[in-house]
C-alpha cells in the first residue's frame, strides 16, 4: 500500500504540532512548580518570622508577670505580712524583718 506523500506530512505535521502543545504544558506546569517552591520558601521564612516574634512576645509576657509578682509581694511584705513560706500570710511581728521574705524578695 502505498500512503501518499500529502497524507505523510500531514501526520507529521499533527505529530509537530502535539510534541509542541505537550511542550508548552510541561513549561507551564514547570513554571507552576517554580512558584509553588518560591512561596512555599516565602511561607517558612514567615511562619520562621513569626516563630521568633512569638516567643519574644511569650518572654516578655512573662517578664511582666514576673515583674508583676514581685510588686504584688513586695506590696504585701511591705503591709507586714510574711510572704516568705515558713510564714506565709502571717504577721511580721512589729514590723521585724525577715531573712526569709527578704531573700525572696531581693533573689533574681
Ligand atoms: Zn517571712
Amino acid at each position: 500500500m502505498v500512503v501518499p506523500k500529502k497524507e505523510l506530512f500531514d501526520v507529521f505535521d499533527g505529530f509537530s504540532q502535539n510534541l509542541m502543545i505537550t511542550l508548552a504544558e510541561i513549561e507551564a506546569i514547570k513554571k507552576q512548580v517554580q512558584d509553588l517552591v518560591e512561596e512555599n520558601t516565602q511561607l517558612r521564612l514567615e511562619n520562621n518570622k513569626l516563630r521568633e516574634r512569638l516567643t519574644q512576645v511569650s518572654d516578655n509576657q512573662f517578664e511582666k508577670n514576673h515583674h508583676q509578682v514581685k510588686q504584688h509581694l513586695d506590696s504585701i511584705y511591705e503591709d507586714g505580712f510574711h510572704i516568705c513560706t515558713d510564714f506565709y500570710g502571717q504577721r511580721r511581728e512589729n514590723d521585724e524583718s525577715c531573712a526569709f521574705c527578704l531573700e525572696l524578695l531581693y533573689r533574681e
